[in-house]
């Protein structure tokens, strides 16, 4: 198995001199079995580098695998020359949504007043699908969907090809109790704050299941710990807590991306040094770790 990363930014492309080495480009990461079989995780702005590279390399036949609709991992698709190629076969996937299909969503966000052109256009074939949780296969992968915690349907990948697997978090929140997070202290029942506390820990504990030994772990690290308290509730796990996951998930390989656009490169060689004495220090000295970037290429 072979990833590799074209877009590794959170919530907007941050391009600039400052975010150079690292990249400013939002969630695309491409991932390739031995035998070129071909998932692409997210459609974020990286995907518009990556559809270039494709050019003149004959048919393109790609599994996309939306973790969620949010901008940031979308946006690059209306630029993704491949899908406007006839012959060229794109299958999209994302997780069921409550009130639209990824369909409506991808028109909507190609829609004539906000792109010259309409998804309805593109001459690629391509095919729909609104994924629920649990296992699905993908040529050339057999995978598996996680819903996680953010604030819209957001599912996390697990793909498994070769005796390898990949886990990517999508943009996810370790779970924590949402209900009583604002609620006056007189106001709370205890005997529901213990019910809610244990359900989230089971929802933790089928999180760092579902990363089970991966070969290596993609995860949204937007924040740090000390960042965290005023940023609860945004659906973004933190360094420290990824670190956590990857060391109970027995995970071999951290690499933490979905990096907050405020930060410089200067800061994420920071977080690179600080990852890796956390890790040292908290019984992970064995799990290798990764800032991603662009470029990035990791082979298994
Ligand atoms: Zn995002
Ligand atoms: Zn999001």
């Amino acid at each position: 198995m072979k990833i590799r990363f074209w877009g590794v930014r959170g919530s907007i492309a941050a391009p600039g001199p400052d975010t150079a080495v690292y990249g400013g480009n939002t969630s695309c990461y491409e991932v390739r079995n031995a035998a070129g079989d071909l998932a692409i995780l997210d459609a974020g702005t990286g995907i518009r580098a990556f559809g270039m590279s494709l050019l003149g390399k004959g048919k393109v036949k790609a599994s996309i695998l939306i973790s969620h609709t949010h901008w940031d991992h979308i946006q690059g698709f209306p630029f993704f020359v491949p899908a406007f190629i006839p012959g060229n076969e794109l299958s999209l996937y994302a997780p069921v949504q409550f009130e639209k299909t990824l369909q409506q969503i991808i028109a909507q966000q190609m829609d004539y007043s906000v792109f010259p052109v309409r998804s309805a256009e593109l001459l690629a074939e391509i095919r729909y699908h609104n994924l629920p949780e649990g296992p699905f296969a993908i040529p050339g992968f057999s995978g598996f969907a996680k819903f996680v915690c953010h604030p819209v349907t957001t599912a996390g990948y697990r793909l498994e090809a070769d005796d390898k697997s990949v886990v990517y978090t999508g943009d996810h929140e370790r779970f924590f109790d949402q209900v009583h997070k604002n609620m006056p202290a007189d106001q709370i029942d205890p005997d529901e704050q213990e019910a809610v506390a244990a359900m989230v820990d089971m929802q933790n504990a089928q999180m760092a299941k579902f990363c089970r030994n991966a070969d290596v772990l993609i995860a949204d690290s937007m924040y740090l710990d000390k960042e965290y308290p005023t940023k609860m509730g945004w659906g973004h796990s933190t360094v420290e807590m990824n670190i956590r996951l990857a060391i109970e998930a027995g995970v071999k390989h951290l690499v933490l991306s979905h990096h907050d656009p405020l930060r410089k490169d200067a800061d994420l060689d920071g977080i690179a040094t600080y990852a890796r004495q956390l890790l040292d220090e908290s019984g992970g000295q064995g799990i290798a770790l990764s800032i991603a970037r662009e470029g990035l290429v990791i082979e298994l």
